[in-house]
């Protein structure tokens, strides 16, 4: 079995605000957020490391804007990473990027294909295993991660938003990546979607309305996704404390 990596990372990040605006090259572009440098790499990269380093896993396929994809070759080349990795153009939203990378794979139906967010570079090795294990075994897996908060449904108004119920908070989590299906599960489910013009908001949704059941494998807080500004200094935190924790196993 063949393990294939799919990080879509062609979002424009319109969240990030100006925050990188006016930055040096070396951020490639002036607002996406995958490129904005913690510990001085770009967040990708240090996605990207996360991979490099399971061994289970065989190629990666990354899906990039066309205006970012020379910039960041030359950045891959420089890390030097192992594993082989195909670039390919990501589209409008997410769905299109992934399905870019999807077309690009040439896997057997039982292989599996991750799919993990390129603004998620806290996930751990524990993690990527667990969702493999899971998706070849189920199918389909997710990283998810149990709700503290009490968890609302809401009509959004002019004004904000009115509560319409509470959704009780044992029966929910919050999905995280990676996100793993077995080939022929992902494949179908993305023709489908493709075919009904259903759009989602994460790969899970897509296998869910064929039917086939979706394994949740635990996450972890620390596993988060960089949205906006202010999750930048988390983020320089979290890489701290990983970096630590790594100097106390090797020492
Ligand atoms: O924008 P969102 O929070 O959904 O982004 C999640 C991931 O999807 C990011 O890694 C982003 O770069 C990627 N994405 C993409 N193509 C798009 C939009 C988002 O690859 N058109």
């Amino acid at each position: 079995m063949k393990v294939f990596v799919i990080i879509p990372a062609a979002g424009l990040g319109t969240r990030m605000g100006g925050l990188t605006a006016g930055a040096k090259p070396a951020r490639v572009t002036a607002t996406s957020k995958q490129f904005a440098e913690i510990g001085g790499a770009p967040i990708l990269i240090h996605t990207l490391r996360k991979f490099e380093a399971v061994p289970e896993v065989s190629e990666l396929v990354l899906a990039l804007r066309a205006d970012d994809a020379a910039a960041f070759e030359a950045r891959l080349r420089k890390e030097g990473l192992g594993k082989k990795i195909t670039l390919v153009a990501g589209g409008e939203r997410r769905q299109e990027s992934v399905a870019s990378g999807l077309s690009r794979i040439d896997a057997a139906p039982d292989d599996v294909v991750l799919v993990h967010d390129a603004v998620r570079p806290f996930v751990d090795g524990e993690i990527i295993g667990n969702v493999i294990q899971a998706a070849a075994r189920h199918g389909a897996a997710i990283a998810g991660l149990p709700a503290v908060d009490t968890v609302k449904q809401v009509d959004r108004t002019a004004e904000g938003a009115i509560v319409v119920s509470t959704i009780p908070r044992a029966r929910v989590v919050l999905a995280q990546t990676p996100q793993g299906f077995r080939y022929d599960v992902l494949k179908k489910a993305f023709d489908e979607a493709q075919n009904d013009g259903f759009q989602g908001t994460d790969e899970a949704s897509l296998v869910e309305r064929t039917g086939h059941e979706v394994a949740v494998v635990m996450g972890s807080p620390q596993n988060i996704k960089i949205t906006t500004p202010a999750d930048l200094e988390l983020a320089e935190f979290l890489l701290g404390q990983e970096q630590r924790r790594q100097a106390m196993l090797t020492r």
